[in-house]
């Protein structure tokens, strides 16, 4: 059995988290990132993260989806973020999305003020970022490396190779998710990327094609990346975990 980290789950979204959970540990998957995406959600996965402690970690921010329905309140969903940074090992899942039926409730402008408060708070606490960049590819890594924000991950990453050369060359990570069994730009992408700054994901519980991903999936990742790069389980596990562990400062064995 393989050692897998999922870095990016929304763990708070599940029902029976206990049996998530120990199906997770069965399948070799040795910790957790769960990710918030509004006040509501980052109050369960900071208790989450106190709960299952040492196996479930939590990553918190202003999702660019949450903006419409927070207008009034973006400030305090901001100032939560700030406040509980100390106890989660991550800012996210933060960013900005350009597709037409966000844009036109949450402009770009009022999408990147968001964006750069959360990394302000990454920065400040040097916290990594776990990215959020469809369609917004150039603009996310712009804005995180002119704010010299320097642990950044770009999760489900589906951008243009041109972006990704950046990507590398700021030292940030991408992680992979199960798109990376079927999706062009992922594989490609999971494909070019170093193996010291890639990590796993599963994105739990999105649907992928006509599969609902569990924090188990992992396993399932870690054998799609396997054959994209033509490397052996053990290598890419051994790696990828050690990459999560440095990069989120995860206190587990
Ligand atoms: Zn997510």
């Amino acid at each position: 059995m393989y050692k897998v980290i999922d870095t990016h789950c929304h763990l708070d979204e599940l029902d029976d988290i206990d049996s998530v959970i120990s199906k997770s540990q069965d399948a070799g998957v040795v910790a957790l990132i769960a990710c918030g995406l509004d006040y509501a959600s980052n109050n369960v996965v900071l208790e989450l993260a106190s709960k299952y402690k040492n196996y479930v970690y939590a990553a918190i921010g202003v999702y660019p989806w949450t903006i419409p329905d927070a207008s009034d309140n973006l400030d305090r969903e901001i100032q939560f973020v700030a406040d509980n940074i100390d106890s989660a090992v991550c800012v996210g899942e933060v960013g900005l999305d350009y597709k037409k039926q966000l844009v036109t409730r949450a402009s770009k402008d009022q999408q990147k003020e968001v964006f750069a408060a959360m990394i302000d708070i990454a920065v400040k606490h040097d916290k990594p970022l776990s990215i959020h960049s469809r369609y917004a590819w150039k603009d996310c890594l712009a804005l995180v490396s002119d704010a010299g924000a320097t642990k950044a991950v770009f999760h489900w990453y589906t951008g243009p190779s041109s972006v990704l050369r950046g990507i590398v060359e700021g030292g940030y990570h991408l992680s992979a998710c199960l798109a990376a069994e079927y999706h062009y730009e992922h594989k490609r992408a999971v494909k070019d990327m170093p193996l010291d700054h890639l990590l796993l994901e599963t994105d739990t519980p999105v649907h992928y094609q006509d599969h609902q991903a569990m924090p188990a999936d992992t396993v399932r990742v870690l054998n799609a990346v396997c054959e994209l790069k033509e490397l052996d389980h053990q290598q890419v596990a051994d790696r990828t975990t050690a990459n999560a562990k440095q990069l989120f400062g995860l206190s587990i064995a």
